[in-house]
């Protein structure tokens, strides 16, 4: 048993991964616990916005990951058919001007792995699928899959949707299947060279009940990305996603403009996965227990914010231990909500409705927020 105070993070994905580097640099002793064996260069992309930025400025990655990202000049929106443009978000120099921090859209995996490699040797824990908890007075003891026991005197649920940690909370409860899948596909930026068409940094493409996000993966422009939102019935598949293809895609994007077909010739392969959400949780945390990212409140991905928000809820949560101290992490964590919850919900139900930039609007109470400028709301009074 352990004698010292000790935090353990449950899951390594990019919220876990973001809150064990800021809660070991103020000091915290922590361990993550991550179910994979090891994590692989997945096919997507991801954007982070100034807001995310600000953060990484402080885990001392901003940088690297400036240099390892592309920085678009806009975000654009374009009619599906036409190729109209609906709206021009004004990114790049302006976002570095307006919103104190650039604007990255980058390989999920490149910056999966920047992340971990700022976590202190020795605390990441491989191959530990989480499968049971007890809380006692002093302490919550973990059990693993591979039969591993540990302590900690609290245990954060970076989990994900299916969280272990959730469940433990609220009991069990499937997430929401929202009706709408998701294609992801890289493509090779030396495939485009053939067309006679413009591709655009960052670029989503829209009809009435379906779109195409498209952007650059690497400052080099070398790789091309494109995710999709497409009604999808039912999911009857088993595992995270499955395999699609091409054809599936010149189905799904009939009639669309030439610079989407000229994608869809180029792609080699493509995944398809399901869009799951969760109605707002009535509780964030209990007893020793709390959750961040996915855990809390997964989102559809259309405001490209969803690991965005998990970054942000692991530095809020690092501040708010940081005020009260480990020992009242019961103060702590209900600063944390009061703190986080309002703009977390915001997010989520503006990314499930998938509006976001779609018509001219000014991003700023996203992209401009600075967490740590922020003064915190005291938190449920008692
Ligand atoms: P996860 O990334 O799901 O990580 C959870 C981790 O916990 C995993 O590593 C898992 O293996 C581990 N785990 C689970 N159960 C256990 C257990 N019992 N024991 C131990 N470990 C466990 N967000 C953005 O910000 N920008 C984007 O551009 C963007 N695009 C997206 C596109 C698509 C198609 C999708 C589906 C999502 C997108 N998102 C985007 C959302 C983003 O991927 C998620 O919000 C984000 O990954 C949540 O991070 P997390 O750390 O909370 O959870």
């Amino acid at each position: 048993m352990g004698s010292t105070q000790k935090i353990a993070i449950v899951g390594a994905g990019l919220g876990g991964a973001a809150a064990a580097t800021l809660l070991q640099q103020a000091g915290f002793q922590v361990d993550i616990y991550e179910q994979a064996p090891e994590f692989s260069r997945l096919g997507a992309g991801i954007h982070m916005g100034p807001n995310i930025m600000k953060i990484f400025r402080r885990m001392g990655i901003e940088q690297q990951l400036d240099q390892m990202g592309s920085h678009p000049d806009h975000w654009f929106s374009r009619d599906g058919i036409s190729g109209d443009y609906l709206s021009r978000i004004p990114l790049g120099d302006f976002a570095r001007k307006e919103y104190g921090a650039s604007y990255v859209t980058v390989h999920r995996g490149d910056l999966h792995e920047l992340q971990m490699s700022t976590i202190k040797p020795g605390t990441v824990h491989f191959n530990k699928r989480l499968e049971t908890l007890e809380e006692t007075d002093s302490q919550v003891r973990l059990t693993f899959s591979d039969g591993e026991v540990t302590y900690a005197d609290i245990v954060i649920g970076a989990d994900g949707i299916n969280s272990k940690i959730r469940e433990e909370l609220l009991g069990p409860e499937k997430p929401l299947y929202s009706g709408w899948v998701a294609h992801r596909a890289l493509i090779r930026g030396d495939q485009l060279a053939k067309y006679d068409l413009k591709f655009e940094d960052c670029i989503k493409w829209w009809t009435e009940d379906r779109h195409m996000m498209v952007y650059y993966t690497t400052g080099k422009r070398d790789e091309y990305y494109y995710v999709t939102g497409v009604p999808h019935p039912e999911w009857d598949f088993q595992g995270a996603f499955v395999d699609s293809s091409r054809e599936e895609m010149y189905d799904a994007f009939q009639g669309y403009h030439p610079t989407v077909q000229a994608l869809i010739e180029s792609t080699e392969s493509v995944t398809k996965w399901p869009l799951r959400n969760r109605n707002p949780l009535p509780l964030w945390s209990r007893g020793r227990l709390v959750l961040l990212g996915d855990a809390c409140h997964p989102m559809k991905p259309h405001m490209a914010q969803g690991a965005g928000m998990a970054i942000e809820d692991a530095a809020m949560l690092t501040r708010c231990l940081q005020e009260t101290g480990l020992s009242d992490y019961r103060t702590a964590f209900e600063l944390y909500e009061a703190n986080r919850k309002e703009r977390a919900s915001r997010v989520q139900s503006v990314s499930n409705a998938n509006t976001w930039l779609r018509t001219q609007e000014d991003p700023a109470w996203v992209y401009g927020y600075d967490l740590y400028g922020q003064v915190l709301k005291s938190g449920v009074a008692a």
